[in-house]
């Protein structure tokens, strides 16, 4: 009966809950040199975005503390926030749909944690250290000089950066002048700021230096929902049974092209590089990342011992059963025109939203007020937000046109800084006569820089309101 005791625990975990560490070997090969071409650019859209300026404010901002959020330029205002709850919907069903049809591959090419671990701090350890056994040998054997000097530069460097990826990610959300004031300043009145730099650099040391591939296997919760996303049709980094087994030996080739033999030669240069240290021999399991070194590696093998590449390859699990080309199913079908929907909404708000925004509230507690001059007046509050580049004049109107609006100082119009809010009130005055009702609804017209931006109903109460009283 086939052995399935690997699916009942991490590989990591060995016998006893101890932890078991992974000695991985750097992988070469095509997949790998797109892996690094992909994590290069990633890198740098990371390190360089943050700084990104356009028209002195940044490219793109986080700030959830202050609610201002920056996308490329455009500033969502927290009375824009839906539009980011739609944005994030998209993204959501932008992942379950990337994973239905391409599996985990965002795991293995693009997730920072996996691109830290294995493009840069596995690169470094390997310099520092040296290959997989040298590791493994440096592990277990007690502290001694030459131990301490590399575990000291190892610490040094991996502190290094990650101090300084911590530093740049917080630009994400405060913005590199407040980063940069903050370090001016020596951190007084930035003790927030200096907490959570500590903190994720404490945590992105603990990550890199010791928890490693774990976080991806016990705590990422995108690497649990892989479970119930993937299905047979999902592309996975998958090995092709059919041809491979029965397993052989390192043979040489005319052995393994007996009819008896697969294509495997079992020399296991696929576990040697898994940064997870799994066989993917076994079939898709939790911790497989999709990281495609152990492609590389059986292409490689493949090459030597002249049979076609393949054996481990990019393609769906139905695909391998039956022997037939990969082919996307109605679910991604259906994800994708969910998504196309969403992404279009979100686009469609993004760019319709008007530059200027404003609310009219009667002030509350008040009726209205009568003048000597045969008029009456209600007294409003205005708040008008100015999510555009440019300052905007304000001035206002009622549709029926049978007042005046008066702003507060008997002005006019009232100018709105560019990106700034500003409240104010108004008069709506009217004559008498023409205000023989209770309570009438008003529209008032919002006009910036002359050009109509909003209608805003409300109501106004005229001289009925005191019959009787
Ligand atoms: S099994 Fe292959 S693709 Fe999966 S994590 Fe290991 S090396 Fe990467
Ligand atoms: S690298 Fe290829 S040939 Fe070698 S054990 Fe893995 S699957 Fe078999």
């Amino acid at each position: 009966m086939e052995d399935l005791s690997f699916r009942d625990r991490l590989y990591t975990i060995g016998e006893g809950g101890r932890r078991k560490w992974v000695f991985a070997s750097l992988p070469r090969g095509i997949f790998t040199f797109r892996r690094h071409l992909v994590a290069i650019f990633l890198l740098a859209f990371f390190l360089v975005l943050p700084h990104l300026e356009y028209r002195g404010e940044p490219l793109l901002l986080l700030n959830v503390l202050q609610r201002k959020f920056i996308l490329f330029g455009l500033v969502i205002w927290p009375q824009d926030t839906y539009m980011l709850g739609v944005g994030m919907l998209a993204f959501v069903v932008g992942i379950i749909l990337f994973t239905v049809v391409y599996g985990r591959i965002w795991c293995g090419w693009a997730c920072p944690q996996t691109i830290f671990m294995e493009i840069v701090f596995r690169r470094i350890e390997t310099w520092i250290d040296g290959s997989p056994v040298k590791q493994k040998e440096l592990r277990e054997r007690p502290m001694d000089g030459d131990k301490f000097l590399r575990r000291t530069l190892k610490f040094l460097v991996f502190f290094t950066i990650i101090f300084y990826t911590v530093n740049n990610f917080s630009v994400f959300f405060i913005g590199k002048k407040y980063l940069f004031e903050a370090y001016r300043s020596g951190f007084s009145g930035h003790p927030y700021l200096l907490a959570f730099l500590i903190v994720f650099t404490v945590v992105g040391v603990f990550i890199y230096w010791w928890f490693r591939e774990q976080t991806c296997s016990v705590i990422c919760p995108y690497g649990r929902l892989q479970g119930v996303l993937l299905d047979n049709d999902s592309l996975v980094v998958a090995y092709d049974y059919r041809r491979g087994e029965p397993r052989g030996t390192a043979l040489p080739v005319e052995k393994r092209k007996q009819p008896s033999l697969g294509d495997c030669i079992d020399c296991k240069s696929c576990v040697r590089v898994c940064p997870t240290g799994i066989d993917i021999r076994n079939g898709t399991q939790l911790e497989c990342v999709n990281c495609t070194a152990c492609i590389d590696a059986c292409d490689a093998v493949m090459d030597k011992v002249k049979l076609p590449r393949g054996l481990i390859r990019i393609t769906s699990e139905r695909s391998i059963r039956e022997g037939i080309p990969h082919r996307l199913n109605w679910r991604a079908y259906a994800y994708s025109i969910v998504l196309l929907m969403l992404a279009g909404f979100f686009f469609y708000l993004l760019f319709s939203r008007a530059p200027v925004e404003a609310t009219v509230l009667r002030t509350p507690g008040t009726i209205f007020q009568p003048y000597d001059s045969g008029h009456i007046s209600n007294l409003y509050n205005l708040r008008i937000v100015n999510k555009s580049r440019k300052d905007q004049v304000i001035r206002l109107q009622e549709l029926s046109d049978v007042g005046i609006i008066k702003l507060a100082g008997g002005v006019d119009t009232v100018v709105v800084k560019k990106e700034a809010s500003l409240e104010t009130l108004f008069f709506y005055i009217v004559p008498k006569n023409e205000a023989d009702f209770a309570s009438r609804k008003v529209i008032f017209r919002i006009l910036a820089n002359g050009q109509p931006v909003q209608d805003y109903s409300t109501t106004f109460v005229g001289i009925r309101q005191n019959v009787g009283q």
